[in-house]
């Protein structure tokens, strides 16, 4: 083997002969720079100076002798290191062995023999320089561990390190931190353990992204949507990063590194910025961007379940005034002020945006009749013009609004706002403080409604509801059997109203129940006159189907009997068949609690509904009312008489009393008897009547036969 040896490489010898002294520096001059001291005395301070990597020492020599020298040499730290080699003309074995008990490397016989010589110097040279290489590289090794401690532990991330079995060996402060684990504790830990991961979501455990490194030996990034479960706290904190496995340099895997650092924060800050981009910072609202988003949105789930969407644009009347009379803070108070209110009557899939200084955007998704996005707007406008208090004053506000449908006035959402902007426009002309339809027919049947609304309200308010009866009949001899309550509106000009034209209405806008508690008192008290009078006649009154699914229902039937002291045989209840259905338990309740009560419920309009076999076998309902549309052509035709035909056979097997409504002629009362229908009612006894006529009628006895 050529062994190199670097030419800084210095050789000290240390001999009382020049001659010997000569022989060696020529013997080796190529090897290293070669020094030299003839002086035993001054050996040791060159050899300090120097720091040789070989010493030649001769032993014999006259001051001190080689072997004092080595003595002084091995006891000075600087020097103990340095490769000594004896030289001497004695060649005994006892001699070799004193010198090397001395601490020397190696022995040298004169006369040199020149190879064996230069052989014996060069490996001791060469073993310095690897001596020194050695230390160099545990220096410079100790020195990269600490930079890499001090790295790992002042870094903002968290590391982990573990041998090849997943089991931890490392982890910086960050880490301990974060997991909870100190470093001696986790050390030996497998990583699963230390670093419990899971799905920010379902909270399930996921894999450590280490185990998938050291089994596929590649990078791994952590699963998105993870959190770190703390060890003591049970507490969690979104993280992410990546794990990667080691390699030593014959590539063999040694162990994994996991870095991860806390993500919370950073999610947060996100969410807030794109809660910013999306909204008003004034109001929380969101805004224009965020408007066209949902309108978008709702224009295309309104497509597909064929729905309407509504947009109301709403404008404060004056802000401008008001503003610039109270100043901007005050006026961005009021606003908010206004938005809190609007808040409070808005159902969750409303949206309402603002879109500009005063102006707001409503989305009205899912709009099954117009009248729900009219109804809306005049409760903002009410509400809106409730005083506002700031500061200890009073503000008040007024709204103008614009209000366009899709698809009715645009099928795309551009055009949907520019045209509610147009009914805004309107809405100002016409004297703010209201709201306009961008299409003059919606417009113009809203303005109708509503004020058939307030008509009904006010007549409900001035007692301007009158219950007229009709008689109800045995048909066989016209004898009066009971009479059917009827509810009529009179109207300011006296005229009557027929229940067809604001029932319904009524129905919408949930009068139908201080309506429905109207007609019962009224038609209770009836009653109880005739029953003064001496009269037993059985009233029956009409139960809309949102006044049978109400709750007091059954209550105020029950303190009405009482405090007008009827019997409850007195009172007879006339239910849709749709009412029936609505809610079949609630329902299938309630008839059970009137049957214990004792008061006899009747299908209304029977035939026109659902007609189920089922429900009537369920609900065990005492009276069936033959609708008037059958009953009017069952002579004429053939498919009217089948239905009523099947319809009495069907009470007459089910043991349910039958009445025929409508009944207009001799013939289809004769018709009706025949097929076996008792009673009814009609035009051709009587029409509804007031409550005095209806006493003339029966003091009159009116049988017809
Ligand atoms: P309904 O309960 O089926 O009442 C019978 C309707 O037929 C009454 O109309 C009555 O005047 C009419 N009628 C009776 N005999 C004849 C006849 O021979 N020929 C014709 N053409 N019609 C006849 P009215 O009073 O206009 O009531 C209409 C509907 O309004 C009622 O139908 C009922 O559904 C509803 N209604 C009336 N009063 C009330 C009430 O107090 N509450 C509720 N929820 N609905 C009521
Ligand atoms: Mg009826
Ligand atoms: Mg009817």
């Amino acid at each position: 083997m050529e062994l190199t040896i670097s030419s800084a490489s210095k050789i000290l010898i240390i001999d009382d002969q020049p001659a010997n002294i000569a022989l060696l520096s020529e013997m080796l001059q190529d090897m290293a720079e070669i020094y030299f001291v003839s002086k035993s005395t001054e050996a040791l301070s060159k050899a300090q100076e120097l720091l040789p990597d070989v010493i030649l020492l001769d032993i014999e020599m006259p001051e001190m002798s080689g072997f004092e020298v080595c003595k002084l040499l091995k006891h000075d730290p600087l020097t103990a290191d340095i490769s000594v080699i004896f030289i001497s003309a004695h060649t005994e074995a006892e001699f070799e062995y004193s010198s090397l008990a001395y601490g020397a490397v190696d022995f040298i016989a004169r006369p040199f023999n020149r190879a064996i010589c230069r052989l014996r110097v060069q490996n001791h040279l060469f073993m310095q320089q690897q001596a020194k290489a050695l230390l160099y590289s545990k220096q410079h090794i100790y020195a990269e561990k600490q930079r890499l401690q001090v790295t790992l532990n002042s870094i903002g991330d968290a590391v982990i390190a573990t041998d090849t079995e997943a089991k931890v060996t490392y982890m910086n402060p960050i880490a301990e931190h974060m997991t909870g684990w100190l470093q001696v504790d986790a050390v030996g830990k497998p990583i699963t353990e230390v670093m419990l991961l899971r799905d920010t979501e379902s909270k399930q455990t996921v894999t450590n992204p280490v185990s998938l490194a050291l089994t596929e030996q590649r990078i791994v990034a952590m699963a998105l949507d993870c959190e770190l479960v703390h060890r003591n706290s049970l507490e969690s904190s979104a993280v992410e990063d990546s794990a990667a496995p080691i390699f030593d340099e014959q590539d063999r895997i040694i162990g994994a590194i996991i870095v991860f650092h806390d993500v919370g924060e950073a999610k947060a800050l996100a969410t807030k910025m794109s809660f910013l981009a999306n909204h008003d910072q004034l109001t929380g609202l969101p805004n224009r961007i965020l408007l066209h988003d949902r309108l978008e949105q709702a224009c295309s789930l309104a497509t597909m379940i064929e729905r309407k969407v509504g947009l109301i644009l709403i404008d404060v009347d004056q802000f401008k005034f008001l503003n610039d009379s109270l100043g901007y803070q005050s006026g961005d108070k009021l606003l908010k002020l206004l938005v809190k209110r609007l808040q409070t009557i808005l159902e969750p899939d409303h949206t309402l945006a603002r879109t500009g200084g005063d102006e707001f955007v409503l989305i009205f998704p899912d709009i099954v009749h117009i009248e729900q996005i009219s109804n809306l707007a005049h409760n903002i406008s009410r509400l809106s013009r409730q005083p506002y208090e700031l500061n200890g004053n009073k503000y008040n506000m007024s709204l103008s609004m614009g209000i366009s449908l899709y698809p009715t006035d645009s099928s795309d959402a551009e055009t949907l706002l520019r045209h509610a902007d147009v009914a805004l426009f309107k809405a100002k002309q016409d004297g703010r403080n209201n709201f306009c339809f961008f299409s003059d027919e919606l417009g113009q049947r809203m303005l109708q409604r509503h004020q058939q609304e307030q008509s009904l309200r006010e007549a409900i308010a001035e007692d301007r509801l009158e219950v007229h009866f009709q008689p109800k009949v045995t048909l066989i001899d016209g004898n009066i059997i009971g009479a059917e309550a009827l509810v009529r509106l009179r109207n300011k000009n006296g005229s009557l109203m027929s229940p067809a034209e604001f029932i319904p209405l009524a129905e919408e806008t949930g009068l139908i129940i201080p309506l429905g508690k109207m007609v019962l008192v009224k038609a209770c008290q009836q009653s109880a006159r005739w029953k003064k009078a001496g009269i037993t006649l059985p009233v029956s009154v009409n139960i809309a189907a949102a006044q049978f699914t109400e709750a007091g229902l059954v209550g105020l039937i029950e303190h009405l009997l009482q405090e007008y002291q009827l019997a409850p045989a007195m009172l007879e209840l006339e239910v849709t068949e749709t009412a029936l259905i609505q809610n079949p338990q609630q329902t299938a309740e309630t008839l059970s609690q009137f049957r214990a009560i004792g008061i006899t419920v009747a299908i209304d309009d029977f035939g026109t509904g659902y007609s189920s076999l089922a429900y009537l076998k369920q609900y065990k309902v005492d009276v069936l009312k033959i609708d008037m549309s059958f009953v009017k052509d069952m002579l004429s035709d053939k498919n009217d008489h089948a239905i009523v035909n099947t319809i009495i056979l069907l009470g007459q097997s089910m043991q349910i009393e039958l009445v025929a409504e409508g009944v207009e002629t001799a013939e289809q009362q004769a018709m009706l008897l025949e097929l076996g229908c008792r009673y009814g009612q009609g035009y051709y006894y009587s029409k509804p009547l007031a409550e005095d006529d209806f006493m003339q009628y029966l003091k009159a006895g009116k049988a017809l036969k």
